[in-house]
């Protein structure tokens, strides 16, 4: 699988997501999705995968530094026992005391090559601002993007690309800034970004046909230099946030011409 990051802090129920991925980080065949049938799928079925490790509060309800320490930082200091990644998965990441998070921190600070943490929460307040800026941040319901899945007809996307042809001209530039924080979800997937963008595209497009608006049409302009700037794996954020501004209508695409 490609773009891997070391740490993700999901939100929401998602715990079978989070399993598919965590399976598919270690398949011996290394596609998007997990094979199945290699070895390592296979014992990660049978539940007791050498390198996926499940960090759970010992002592009571809430995952204390002692666990992390033993859980998580004792075994990190080791390679993976047979597979590529040591996956460590936190469910209920919000019962981890903040002395838990900030040891945890300095595992995800500097993390070794093979780990990987997968953080799950209903909570996601509960979680420390430090911990999060380490972190990809997965949005509910996204997640199962990055690992695999259909990307066409994806519910979430087809919202969020209504959404934005819906109001996005004349919204203020606060506003269509902090329109990026819904792509976040897509930075990691190359291939998501890229269908979501398609996705405007294609309303914008028929916006244009439709009412011959120059507007859309330099919504069209911006959503292609975007696509552009991903494909040459340009800045992500810089890119998504010009494209936002230029539909919001705050940058022309070219300077404005005193005539009407
Ligand atoms: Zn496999």
């Amino acid at each position: 699988m490609k773009h891997v990051s070391h740490a993700y802090v999901i939100e929401g129920d998602q715990s079978e997501s989070v399993n598919a991925f965590a399976k598919t980080l270690n398949c011996l065949e290394e596609g998007e999705t997990a094979c199945g049938g290699c070895i390592s799928c296979r014992v990660f079925d049978s539940g007791n995968h050498p390198d996926t490790l499940y960090v759970v509060g010992t002592k009571s309800s809430s995952i204390g530094v002692d666990d992390v320490r033993s859980q998580v930082v004792t075994q990190m200091a080791t390679k993976p026992f047979y597979y590529k990644y040591k996956v460590f998965i936190i469910d209920k990441a919000e019962t981890l005391t903040p002395a838990a998070q900030n040891a945890l921190l300095k595992t995800i600070e500097e993390p070794a090559s093979y780990g990987v943490f997968l953080l799950l929460t209903n909570q996601i307040e509960a979680m420390l601002d430090t911990v999060l800026s380490r972190c990809v941040v997965i949005k509910q319901k996204s997640f199962s993007e990055i690992g695999a899945g259909p990307i066409e007809d994806n519910p979430e996307m087809q919202a969020l690309s209504s959404e934005i042809i819906g109001t996005a001209y004349g919204m203020d530039i606060i506003t269509a800034m902090n329109l990026y924080k819904s792509f976040e979800p897509y930075k990691e997937s190359k291939e998501s970004a890229q269908a979501l963008l398609d996705m405007l595209y294609t309303g914008y497009g028929q916006k244009m046909r439709e009412t011959q608006s120059p507007r859309a049409l330099n919504a069209v302009k911006a959503i292609t230099h975007a696509k552009r700037t991903l494909s040459q794996n340009g800045n992500f954020q810089l890119a998504i946030e010009l494209m936002l501004l230029k539909i919001s209508g705050h940058i022309p695409d070219r300077v404005r011409s005193n005539r009407l």
